[in-house]
């Protein structure tokens, strides 16, 4: 199969670039349209093609994500090319099973029919990733595509170029460009791919970035897919067991240096149980981070000046209880635990994305579920307790995209919960099962017998009505 390179955009040469990324889409159109792609063989094969690819750049990548921004290669390998291989894994074993016609049950009132809903690739979609898990996010939604029979562009994240830069030689190694591309380049690269017309957009991104994408979209009627942000709260009831939620809580909230999409974002605990938990966190940052968590080789650091002096800021509110200690020049932010902070600072004003935890209490667990119920509806929601009661009574009255019980981020490995957020943290699902289902169109077919025909559908009607209102009757 030719291969063409991976495009990279400047705005000296828009045009060009812009033409070639017509040319491109142009190319997976017509490739579409030979139909290979809805051979089952063909995406078993290619898949098992990415798993030879990640194979092969594995430590690449993992290099390439601690250039970027210093992502502990214990991480890299587990939120990363581990997560991605383990998907992939769980795709190609179902795959067969997944894309057979769905058989449903029958209505009486088509007698004798049978009915099935087939699952379509849309044609051609385009993925676009964010920088916080730059290979991850991009993969896991490329996996889904192409299991579904779809061709695809990928547009990895400006803000990681390193890593970006191994996705596009990766898939231009592996695959023909004309089934599987790569779009290098920042904002501008990203609006001239949503000027054009694709069957799929699954978007990774911030909030405000996902109205941009919707709107384009629409021009378009194209479908979308929007994982998205927002203010996860970490709560904890003062009957839980303490220690293991500040060890959850602190490993959740400063994995990756808390630029993660479920990261906890706040903490809202009972006030009784406050300074305990405060001192367990303080401990387990040190635990896992040393005194000085700079020293590390565990933890992570900004991804650009930007969040850096955006986070920095954030410490001027409330009073740094552990860590608020800072770093320019290597982008450094020690894991932060901040108190004293009330909804009206700027830190609870946005997402934090970051190592900084900002600490709110509640007497009653109602207070503490019309807090979360007060604001958008968070990507994500973990609570800590002993008590199903309480438990149900949190499930119950919170909207959330998802979350844990008693833990955090860890509902995200679990690849049969399907992943995704509600409101402003996003539409759709994926992951697993749910990724094919998503990149397919459920085609709804009637298969209708031969053998019989009733006259009572057919006009001339004449006085069938009333035979026809009990046959509805005693359906
Ligand atoms: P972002 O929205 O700034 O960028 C995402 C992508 O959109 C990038 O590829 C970028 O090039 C493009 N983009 C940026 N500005 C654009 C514009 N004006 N027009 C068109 N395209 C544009 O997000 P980010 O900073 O890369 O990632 C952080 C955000 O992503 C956070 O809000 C985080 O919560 C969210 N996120 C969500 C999930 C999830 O699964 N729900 C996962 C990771 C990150």
């Amino acid at each position: 199969m030719p291969r063409i390179n991976t495009i990279r955009m400047t705005p000296t040469i828009v045009e060009t670039d812009l033409q070639r990324i017509q040319s491109v889409l142009k190319k997976q159109r017509e490739f579409f349209s030979t139909g290979h792609t809805l051979e089952l063989a063909f995406r078993k094969e290619r898949l098992q093609e990415l798993q030879r690819a990640i194979g092969q750049h594995e430590q690449e990548l993992m290099d390439a994500m601690y250039t970027d921004f210093h992502k502990p290669e214990m991480e890299a390998y587990s939120t990363e090319v581990g997560f991605v291989e383990l998907e992939l894994k769980l795709v190609l074993k179902n795959l067969r099973k997944w894309s057979e016609p769905k058989r449903v049950k029958e209505s009486l009132i088509n007698f004798p029919s049978r009915s099935y809903v087939h699952s379509d690739p849309y044609g051609v979609a385009l993925i676009i990733g964010p920088w916080n898990y730059p290979f991850q996010l991009l993969l896991n939604p490329l996996i889904g595509a192409m299991a579904a029979g779809n061709c695809a562009i990928v547009k990895p994240s400006e803000l990681t170029p390193t890593t970006s830069a191994v996705v596009a030689k990766m898939i231009r190694q592996h695959f023909d460009d004309s089934y599987i591309a790569t779009v290098e380049g920042g904002v501008q690269t990203t609006q001239h791919l949503l000027q054009q017309r694709f069957d799929y957009i699954f978007f990774t991104g911030s909030t405000q970035v996902g109205k941009i994408v919707m709107k384009a979209a629409a021009e378009h009627l194209t479908p979308v897919t929007l994982e998205l942000g927002g203010k996860s709260p970490a709560i904890v009831a003062e009957d839980a067991d303490l220690g293991l939620a500040a060890r959850r809580i602190a490993w959740g909230k400063f994995l990756n240096a808390g630029q993660t999409c479920i990261a906890p974002d706040y903490l809202l605990v009972q006030e009784s149980v406050k300074e305990e938990l405060l001192q367990l966190i303080s401990q387990y940052i040190s635990d896992f981070y040393s005194e000085d968590p700079r020293q590390s080789p565990d933890f992570a650091r900004i991804v650009n000046d930007r969040h850096f002096n955006r986070l920095s800021s954030f410490l001027r509110d409330g009073m740094v209880r552990t860590g608020g200690i800072t770093d320019a020049a290597s982008r450094y932010i020690a894991p932060t635990l901040l108190d004293k902070v009330t909804w009206q600072h700027p830190i609870m004003q946005e997402e934090i994305f970051g190592p900084i935890l900002p600490v709110l209490t509640f007497q009653q667990l109602d207070e503490a579920i019309n807090q979360v119920r007060g604001r958008e509806k968070p990507l994500a929601l973990y609570f800590f307790s002993n008590d199903d009661r309480k438990k149900a009574q949190v499930l119950k009255y919170t909207s959330f995209g998802g979350g844990c019980i008693n833990d955090t981020v860890s509902h995200i490995i679990n690849p049969h919960l399907p992943f995704g957020g509600v409101g402003q943290s996003g539409m759709g699902s994926y992951h697993g099962q749910s990724s094919f289902e998503l990149f397919s169109q459920q085609k709804s077919v009637l298969h209708r017998g031969t053998w019989l025909d009733l006259p009572l559908r057919y006009p001339p009607y004449g006085n069938r009505l009333p035979m026809l209102r009990k046959l509805f009757k005693w359906l």
